[in-house]
């Protein structure tokens, strides 16, 4: 493709101080790029010398450093592919770039190197998304299930669903040919069998979104309730207990914040709505465009109140959601026992209540397991299962089903054959989409752009 051409260059390690730096060089030029600047090279692939780097150009020593060489087609990117291991700092591994692009390598865009790996075959494109994945994991448990990305489950999944089409398309276009010579060669309970077994794979792949989007992105926990009732000492309680990812991210137009935390190997993001509108109703606070969105987008839902006779209104209202939600009684250091027992009285199991102190810190710790429960139960959060974690690929899934109801359809209604492979076909293109297998540059920009440069 244009533009990607030709033997790049830039540092794999993060920018600044650090123990050692390493820079890569990919392309067909790599070997001849290093070799005037160091005095021995590696005699073969995978092996690694220790060797000076000069400037070719004048002869000035850079540094002492390690060449790893990489044979195509036997390297990361599958072209060859030279790996600098030199000091870290800003100085050494800058000067060691600069030589290498005077001699002919260019810098690196963002991913590139993935992008070679993509494009020499050495990966899909599912898996490609997962290195990035793999980078930017913040917690245990993402970082699992982008494992299983970068494992190639996914892709194999839908090479099996692909195949079921293939042989169904084949089958009725095979008919299609023979159809003047009078051949029945087309049995339409076959073709409706593998249309089903497909639209069922893929019913279930896309199923499983909701948990691989948690596990990737992290569950969405939106703290409601009343001003005063406790919202922000409950965020900053948590906080304290918490391995906190990063704090106090604002929302659009600071009517709330977002706290990322790490349980367990779990990514939770709390949302606290305190900034929102102050009402004194909590019909009307859920009526809220804010709270709403937030409400809307939740994977739980933390209600909170201060009073022990609103319970019940609470209880009623999580009744009515979809998601889990949990009822937060806060203040309990100063209620009296008896209520509490009330409140707690009002627990179902997956809306449970729960009776906290968040300026005492009273059942804190043991609040932030419960919420961990309630979305294990409900999302099933297993990481060794091949799941969606990305919109891009439930949207191709989406479309692929589409298609094949079409297809199905086509075939209840006695359509000829090539209309219903038509359909099929376009199934196909759509898993073909999320491979990578058919994928335009424009796609691939937007994949790649999320990568930092030396990746
Ligand atoms: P928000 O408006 O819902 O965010 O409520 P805040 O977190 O600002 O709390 C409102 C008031 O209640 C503050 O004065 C807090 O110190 C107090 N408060 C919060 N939690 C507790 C608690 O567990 N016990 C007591 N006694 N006071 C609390």
């Amino acid at each position: 493709m244009a533009g990607y051409e030709g033997t790049i260059a830039a540092l794999s390690t993060p920018e600044g101080v650090g123990g050692i730096a390493v820079v890569r060089v990919s392309g067909p030029d790599a070997l001849h790029i290093i070799k005037p600047c160091v005095s021995r090279i590696p005699p073969k692939a995978l092996q690694a010398t220790f060797t000076p780097f000069f400037n070719p150009e004048d002869g000035h020593f850079i540094d002492d450093v390690i060449v790893t060489f990489f044979k195509s087609p036997r390297s990361y990117t599958g072209e060859d592919l030279l790996e600098i291991s030199c000091h870290g700092g800003r100085i050494i591994p800058a000067l060691i770039l600069e030589v290498l692009y005077a001699r002919g390598a260019r810098p690196a865009l963002p991913g590139e190197f993935t992008r070679r790996a993509f494009i020499n075959g050495k990966m899909d494109l599912t898996q490609a998304e997962a290195v990035a994945d793999m980078i930017h994991a913040e917690t245990e448990k993402s970082l699992k299930s982008a494992r299983v990305l970068l494992q190639g489950r996914l892709a194999r999944e839908l090479e099996e669903i692909r195949h079921l089409l293939l042989d169904a398309a084949s089958l009725l276009e095979i008919g299609l040919d023979f159809s003047d010579q009078d051949i029945e060669t087309i049995d339409p309970e076959d073709i409706r069998d593998r249309i089903e077994r497909g639209l069922t794979h893929i019913s279930d792949l896309m199923a499983s979104y909701q948990t691989g989007r948690i596990l990737h992105d992290g569950a969405r926990i939106p703290i409601v309730g009343k001003p005063n009732a406790g919202k922000s000492s409950l965020l900053n309680a948590i906080l304290k207990e918490e391995r906190v990812i990063t704090s106090d991210i604002p929302g659009t137009t600071r009517d709330y914040i977002e706290e990322r935390i790490n349980h367990s190997g779990y990514l939770l993001r709390l949302y606290d709505t305190a900034g929102l509108r102050d009402t004194r109703d909590f019909i009307e606070l859920a009526g809220l465009e804010k709270t709403k969105k937030l409400m809307k987008d939740a994977d739980l839902m933390l209600m909170i109140t201060e009073f022990p006779n609103e319970v019940p209104a609470l209880s009623a209202f999580l009744e009515g959601q979809e998601i889990p939600g949990l009822i937060v009684l806060n203040k309990i250091d100063r209620l009296p026992e008896e209520d509490v027992r009330t409140a707690l009285s009002y627990t179902k199991p997956d809306r449970p209540v729960f009776a906290v102190s968040a300026t005492k810190d009273i059942h804190i710790s043991a609040l932030m397991d419960r919420i961990l429960d309630l979305l294990q139960n409900h999302y099933v959060l297993n990481t060794e299962s091949v799941m969606i974690s990305h919109l891009r690929h439930q949207n191709h899934l989406n479309a692929a089903k589409k298609a094949l109801l079409s297809a199905r359809q086509a075939l209840d209604e006695g359509m000829s054959p090539e209309f219903i492979a038509l359909d099929i076909r376009e199934a196909m293109g759509a898993l073909d989409d999320i491979t990578g297998k058919t994928t335009s540059p424009e796609v691939l920009n937007h994949i790649f752009n999320r990568f930092c440069i030396g990746k």
